[in-house]
């Protein structure tokens, strides 16, 4: 049996083999409407400027990115192994394994929050959980490294809720939700019950 690669697909559902020779089943969604409720804080990615930064949340699942021809054709030619992710950020949150690298979160955003991941660290996806970035990578749509790149949500606290990435987004991987500060509060363990914050 053939690895690295979509072994079945359905309309609703796909089932692929990694090169570890597990079988992963998965139904193509966007990211889950109830984010961050059913999630844990699992890295921290930060920003070499010393003031932003943002949680990663998991588990992740195979998504879409794993299903879409170009992203399946630049893993296969990196070497790296299509293996569920999860989701950069908290208030910004961008579903990593639903991202396939489309680019145009990051050339409507009117303050320029996005980067594209790999061109800050040019290292597999599962990597940058707990990373720091330069923090000068590309916001230009087609500036992506190649198909495995992801969209990075780097100055997330930028953000003004105009929620024009989240419109544009070919695989609703988006959600922007002002009010899960508390979520990435809590994370930060300075989350306090008064909000007096
Ligand atoms: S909601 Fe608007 S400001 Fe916030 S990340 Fe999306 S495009 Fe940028």
């Amino acid at each position: 049996m053939l690895t690295g690669m979509v072994w079945y697909s359905h309309s609703l559902y796909y089932i692929y083999l990694n090169k570890s020779k597990s079988l992963y089943f998965w139904i193509i969604m966007p990211i889950d409407p109830d984010f961050p409720k059913n999630h844990q804080a699992i890295g921290k990615h930060k920003n070499a400027d010393g003031q932003n930064y943002h949680y990663v949340w998991g588990p992740g699942r195979l998504s879409d990115a794993a299903e879409n021809e170009e992203a399946i054709a630049a893993y296969t030619a990196r070497g790296e192994e299509l293996v569920p992710i999860g989701v950069h950020g908290t208030m910004v949150a961008v579903d990593w394994d639903s991202c396939y690298a489309d680019g145009s979160c990051i050339e409507v955003c009117p303050v320029k929050l996005y980067e594209w991941a790999k061109t800050n660290n040019d290292v597999s996806a599962v990597q940058m959980a707990n990373i720091t970035s330069p923090g000068n990578g590309s916001t230009d749509k087609e500036g992506r490294i190649d198909y495995t790149d992801k969209s990075d949500p780097i100055r997330e606290r930028d953000c003004i809720w105009c929620m024009a990435c989240v419109a544009v987004c070919p695989p609703q991987a988006i959600k922007v939700d002002q009010s899960n500060l508390e979520y990435h509060q809590r994370a930060d363990q300075t989350f306090r019950e008064d909000k007096s914050y």
